[in-house]
C-alpha cells in the first residue's frame, strides 16, 4: 500500500482558492491551467469537463521604466520610447553569445550573456531577485529552459516591423481557468473519487523505517511512501539523517505574501510583471479578467515574503486580505540537483519515493507534477 500525505485546511495546497467578499482569491498566487501533455488534458478534463473552463489568450504585461509593454520583453522592445529602444537593441546585439564568449555557469552571468545588459539590469535581474529572494549569482542555470531563448535576428525584426510573432513565445500563449470556483475547482474535481483516502490537517512529524516497512506518526504502517512535500520539512521526522545533512541544506524554497486589494480597472490584462526594485511586489493579477465569477474590482499582488517583511507594501487600492503561502518556489541554488538526487536514491531503496514539485524539488507547474505522478504510477505498475 502507498501512503500519501498532506497538511491542509482544505485540500489543494498551493492550488487553493478562497472566496473573500466575492473575490475568488487563489491563495498560492496566480494559477492558470495549460499543458503540453495530452494525457494531462485527458486526466483533468475527465474529472472537470472542458466546458467548465474558460479558454483565454494570455494578456500579460511588463511594467518597464514607467511604460507597460507586452510580454515577453525581448519581442516587444518596440513598445518602449525610441531612445530607450535603441539602447536596448544595441545591448541585445552586443550580448556575450553574439560575441562568441563561452556560456557561463551561473544564472546571472548566463542571462547577461544571453540577453545583453539592458534587459538584464532593468528586467531579468531585478524581477528575479524580487521573486526568488536571493542573489542570482547563487542560482544554478539548469532550469533555464524556463526563460526566453533570444534570437537576435528576431528581436531586430520585431522592432522594425513593430509586431511580435506570438507563436514563438517562450511560455503558453493560451490558458484555461475554471468558469467558477477559482483554480481550486480543478483540485476538488480530481480529489472527489479519492476523498476517503485523504486525511486533512495531519502533519507528518515522524517517519520510522523498520527494515521493510515504515511507521508514520507512530500510527500508520505502510510498505511504500510517496512524498510530495518539501524534503527539508521532513528532516526531523526522518530522524535527522546526518549522512544527508549537506544535501538537505541545499533543499531551499521561498515563500510568498499574497495581498488582495480592491481597485477599479478597465483593461483586459490578466497579469503584469513588476521588475521595479522600488516596489515590494513582483506580479499583480486582475482577477475578474480571468475569473468571471469574481467581483470586478479585485486585484492581488505576489511579493516574496522576506522582502515583504523588510519593506512595507504600498499599492493604490483598498487592502482587503493577506495570506502567506507555505513553500512556494523550490530555489535552484548551486548544487541542488546533485543534492536531491542523493536524497531520492537513498530513500528509494527503502521504499520512500519523491514525486512532483517538492518530491523531486523541481520548478514543476501543476500539470507537470500531474504528469510526473502519471509516469510514476505507470513505472511502478510495470515492476
Ligand atoms: C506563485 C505560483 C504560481 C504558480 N502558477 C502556476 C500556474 O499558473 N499553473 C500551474 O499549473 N502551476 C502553477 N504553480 C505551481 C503549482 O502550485 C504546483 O505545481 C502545485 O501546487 C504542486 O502541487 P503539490 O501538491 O505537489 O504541492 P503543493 O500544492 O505545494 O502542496 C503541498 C502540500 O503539502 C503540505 N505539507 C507540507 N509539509 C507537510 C508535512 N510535513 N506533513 C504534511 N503535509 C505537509 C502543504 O501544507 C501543502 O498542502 C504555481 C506556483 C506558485 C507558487
Amino acid at each position: 500500500m502507498f501512503l500519501y500525505w498532506r497538511l491542509v485546511k482544505s485540500r489543494g495546497g498551493l492550488c487553493r482558492t478562497e472566496n473573500i467578499d466575492g473575490h475568488q482569491l487563489d491563495i498560492g498566487g496566480g494559477h492558470f491551467f495549460h499543458t503540453k501533455f495530452p494525457e494531462v488534458f485527458e486526466y483533468v478534463f475527465s474529472h472537470l469537463p472542458e466546458k467548465e473552463f474558460k479558454y483565454y489568450k494570455r494578456v500579460s504585461k511588463i511594467e518597464l521604466e514607467g511604460s507597460t509593454i507586452d510580454y515577453p520583453v525581448e519581442s516587444n522592445l518596440w513598445q518602449l520610447p525610441l531612445e530607450r529602444q535603441i539602447q536596448y537593441l544595441i545591448s541585445v546585439v552586443r550580448n556575450g553569445e553574439a560575441q562568441g564568449r563561452p556560456e557561463p555557469k551561473n544564472y546571472e552571468e548566463w542571462v547577461r550573456w544571453k540577453l545583453g545588459d539592458e534587459i538584464c539590469d532593468n528586467y531579468m535581474i531585478p524581477y528575479n531577485e524580487k521573486l526568488w529572494g536571493i542573489k542570482l549569482s547563487q542560482m544554478d542555470c539548469d532550469w533555464l529552459y524556463k526563460i526566453p531563448q533570444v534570437n537576435v535576428e528576431e528581436v531586430l525584426k520585431y522592432s522594425l516591423q513593430r509586431e511580435a510573432d506570438v507563436s514563438k513565445f517562450p511560455a503558453h500563449i493560451h490558458f484555461y481557468y475554471p468558469v467558477k470556483g477559482g483554480f481550486q475547482r480543478i483540485v476538488d474535481a480530481l480529489a472527489e473519487d479519492e476523498s476517503e483516502y485523504i486525511s486533512l490537517n495531519n502533519r507528518v512529524t515522524s517517519l520510522e523505517y523498520q527494515g521493510d516497512h515504515w511507521i508514520v506518526n507512530r500510527e500508520f504502517e505502510t510498505k511504500y511512501i510517496v512524498n510530495t512535500v518539501p524534503w527539508n520539512s521532513l528532516y526531523t521526522a526522518l530522524g535527522e539523517p546526518s549522512c544527508l545533512l549537506a544535501d538537505f541544506k541545499k533543499i531551499k524554497y521561498n515563500r510568498l505574501m499574497i495581498s488582495l486589494y480592491e481597485k477599479q480597472y478597465e483593461h483586459d490584462w490578466h497579469w503584469r510583471y513588476i521588475p521595479d526594485s522600488g516596489k515590494t511586489y513582483h506580479r499583480e493579477f486582475y482577477i475578474h479578467n480571468f475569473a468571471p465569477d469574481s467581483r470586478e474590482d479585485g486585484v492581488y499582488l505576489e511579493s516574496n515574503l522576506e522582502r515583504y517583511q523588510q519593506r512595507p507594501l504600498k499599492y493604490d487600492g483598498k487592502l482587503v486580505y493577506e495570506v502567506q503561502t507555505e513553500a512556494a518556489y523550490p530555489i535552484p541554488v548551486i548544487g541542488h540537483e546533485a543534492a536531491i538526487k542523493h536524497i531520492l536514491e537513498y530513500y528509494e531503496l527503502k521504499g520512500l519515493f519523491g514525486v512532483g514539485r517538492w518530491g523531486q524539488h523541481q520548478y514543476q507547474n501543476a500539470d507537470v507534477a500531474m504528469h510526473e505522478a502519471i509516469k510514476f504510477v505507470e513505472k511502478r505498475r510495470k515492476l
